[in-house]
């Protein structure tokens, strides 16, 4: 018998066996192949399934595409946010929309194969309620951005409270509980990839091997990716206020310990006009941490800002059910 006295989290009521989520940028060429080939492989699944396309602010001709979808698929469901909010975003939307006892997030151009996806309702079946794909390869990318993705798991994994699993993007199926658990954080900050591995519960790892898109553009440049980097440090670590400090310490022991040994010499072999370098060096070494710290400072308290508005995560514009949606079990 449980001794437990907290509240039970509300669920939400299911409707489907599987949600899968994705989320739209401008997509409008690679729409129709990932809608085909995931069919494809949810048709020799049994059991309801929905789609849930989370269209992102796109400027090209996605929403039509997804309507014409809609208009053929009966499990197709379009969401339509009321701008770019990002994928973070996005992904926040698909979620909460989503009705399935079980949610896979996955993107849209291919490098997620839907294949997978039999494996992944197994590994759930078998208990998991996060299920996590393992890129043990990455096609179609270059050696920068393999390299910098390497790196900031590495150093976040280091920094970061919750130990978030290296090499694991966004495709990740969900059970119910967790879907829930991840529908309750209220944060606007949104790392995805932090909440995922915050939110705890019975977490499975299966490998895979990541292709190239499948046709379309990245809508990641680089400095989207030095934005989101410095996002998921800022939110899921508080280390970087503390190196302020250690620096801020050592410096200051350092100048300290010079000022002494200056004292010293002076008193001992008297005083000569030299040292300016060394005067000009230090005082630009010390303005720079000093510039250093309040910027990682300045990091913070603009996210305390912008997380005290307590804006909505994302506004919806529009959102066109599946089509097929069974009534709820009594
Ligand atoms: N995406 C989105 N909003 C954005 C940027 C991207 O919903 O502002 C979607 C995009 O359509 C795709 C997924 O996020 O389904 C991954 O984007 P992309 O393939 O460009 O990222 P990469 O694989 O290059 O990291
Ligand atoms: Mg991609």
């Amino acid at each position: 018998m449980s001794t437990a006295t907290a509240l039970p989290p509300p669920t939400t009521t299911t409707t489907h066996l599987l949600s899968v989520v994705v989320p739209v940028f401008n997509e409008d060429v690679v729409l129709p192949i990932f809608h085909a080939q995931l069919k494809q492989v949810l048709s020799a699944i049994a059991g309801q399934h929905e789609i849930i396309f989370v269209n992102d602010g796109s400027t090209d001709q996605t929403q039509a595409v997804l309507d014409t979808l809609r208009a053929s698929d009966p499990q197709v469901a379009v969401a339509r946010l009321s701008r770019n909010f990002g994928k973070e975003r996005a992904m926040t939307a698909g979620l909460e929309l989503a009705r399935g006892e079980a949610v896979i997030i996955m993107d849209v151009d291919l490098q997620d194969p839907p294949e997978l996806i039999p494996d992944m309702l197994t590994a759930w079946r078998g208990g998991a309620d996060v299920v996590n794909m393992h890129r043990t390869r990455r096609d179609g990318e270059t050696m920068l951005k393999k390299a910098t993705a390497h790196f900031f798991y590495r150093i976040i994994n280091r920094l970061s409270e919750v130990s978030i699993p290296n090499d694991v993007g966004d495709f990740r199926l969900f059970s119910r509980r967790a879907v829930d658990a991840l529908n309750r954080l209220p944060e606007s900050n949104r790392f995805m990839k932090g909440l995922f591995a915050w939110i705890g519960f019975h977490q499975v790892t299966l490998d895979y091997h990541r292709k190239g898109r499948a046709a379309g553009a990245s809508k990641w440049p680089y400095w989207r990716l030095w934005n989101f980097a410095l996002e998921g440090l800022t939110s899921f670590s508080t280390v970087p206020l503390r190196v302020a400090t250690y620096v801020g310490l050592f410096s200051a022991t350092g100048a300290f310990t010079y000022a002494l040994y200056f004292l010293v010499k002076t008193r001992v072999w008297g005083d000569e006009v030299r040292g300016f370098p060394t005067l000009i060096e230090v005082v630009l070494l010390l303005g720079g941490l000093q510039l250093m710290a309040i910027g990682i400072v300045g990091e913070y308290v603009g996210r305390i800002y912008m997380e005290s508005k307590r804006r909505p995560i994302y506004l919806l514009d529009s959102y066109a059910p599946p089509r097929n949606t069974p009534s709820p079990a009594p």
